[in-house]
């Protein structure tokens, strides 16, 4: 079963997904479903005997482009809908092993090219009103295969968080006649000292207002409000600082940063959202120590209200000399 509630209390709406609970979880390394297909005995999710990059329809899809009509009658206060989209998974590698972190700018480029593909295919689709592309590395937030892939979701309307960042941008625009994540950048760079790396195109800070400890922001210098807006030198400039922050995260702590990454860019539906649309990046790693971790509790959860022990100027310091050992 799989459709999707409204929430009148939140005016959110909710996936419910039972299927999901079969998923693979954490197999072993031979019985790795994005592997390659090795074996006529063992046929992944790859049939082929080698790839570069892969992109397919998610298994166990939440969303997908012919859904099953809900199961429960829709009211007035209980709006039921299709669970109507798309849930993509994104090979990076046929290497069981690698991570984003290690691989050469020429395929992470190729990577975001790809991304730029998919968000437009995905996103020209009637019913689709937002491509969000993503990645979840590591158990710790709660990732049920390691081989390296991240993943694309398409909603038929524009999820919470975005939506809330555009409103926002929106009443800015109104207030200042100007982009506010433009004039973020400008601030940033003006300021310095949470800035961990710049190159010709892109920005990597820790935000001023950060609410998780290493919580890292890669934004466009120009005002691009998506993928498809950004030229090629400037695909070549986004992998270029991607990795060195990636690499950063890495030497932070001295092991593979596991992290949340989400990427924010313009709606897809004719909500006229450009203005305020401005390509970024969003890193959330959970560790706020090399060995503790930051949950989310009562304050976070029931308040929506952050509450950070680290000062972000200070992380900011220590993930930029993290980020400057690993340069070459
Ligand atoms: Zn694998
Ligand atoms: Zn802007
Ligand atoms: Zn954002």
């Amino acid at each position: 079963m799989t459709e999707r509630r409204f929430d009148p209390t939140r005016s959110e709406w909710v996936t419910i997904s039972s299927h999901r609970q079969d998923r693979t979880f954490l197999p072993s390394r031979q019985m790795c479903p994005f592997c390659p297909t090795h074996s006529p005995e063992f046929t992944t999710e790859v049939p082929v005997a080698t790839y570069d990059l892969a992109v397919f329809d998610n298994k166990f899809p939440s969303l997908s482009p012919k859904p099953p009509a809900p199961s429960v009658q829709a009211s007035g206060l209980y709006p039921v809908g299709p669970a109507l989209g798309a849930a993509e998974v994104v090979l990076y590698s046929e290497d069981h092993t690698a991570t984003l972190a290690g691989m050469d700018q020429e395929r992470v480029y190729w990577i975001i090219n790809l991304w730029a593909d998919r968000y437009a295919t995905l996103g020209s689709r009637e019913e689709v009103a937002y491509v969000l592309i993503f990645e979840n590395k590591g158990v710790e937030v709660g990732v049920t295969l390691h081989h390296p892939h991240g993943q694309i979701y398409a909603y038929p309307d524009i999820p919470p968080v975005p939506l809330k960042e555009l409103k926002s941008a929106l009443r800015h625009l109104e207030d200042w006649g100007s982009c506010v994540f433009c004039d973020q950048i400008g601030r940033e760079r003006s300021d310095e000292i949470r800035v961990l790396a710049e190159n010709r195109s892109f920005l990597a800070f820790v935000p001023f207002a950060a609410r998780y400890p290493y919580e890292v922001r890669i934004m466009s210098r120009r005002h691009a409000a998506s993928l498809l807006d950004l030229t090629d030198p400037e695909r070549q400039s986004l992998a270029e600082i991607m990795l060195r922050v990636l690499r950063g995260y890495d030497a932070l702590f001295g092991f593979s940063m596991p992290y949340i990454m989400g990427i924010h860019q313009a709606p897809t539906d004719d909500g006229g959202w450009q203005a305020v649309s401005h390509f970024h990046i969003e890193f959330t790693p959970p560790y706020r120590t090399a060995t503790k971790l930051k949950y989310l509790a009562g304050s976070e959860f029931s308040g929506g209200a952050f509450l950070n022990d680290t000062v972000p100027e200070e992380s900011a310091e220590r993930l930029r000399a993290a980020v400057k050992s690993v340069e070459r």
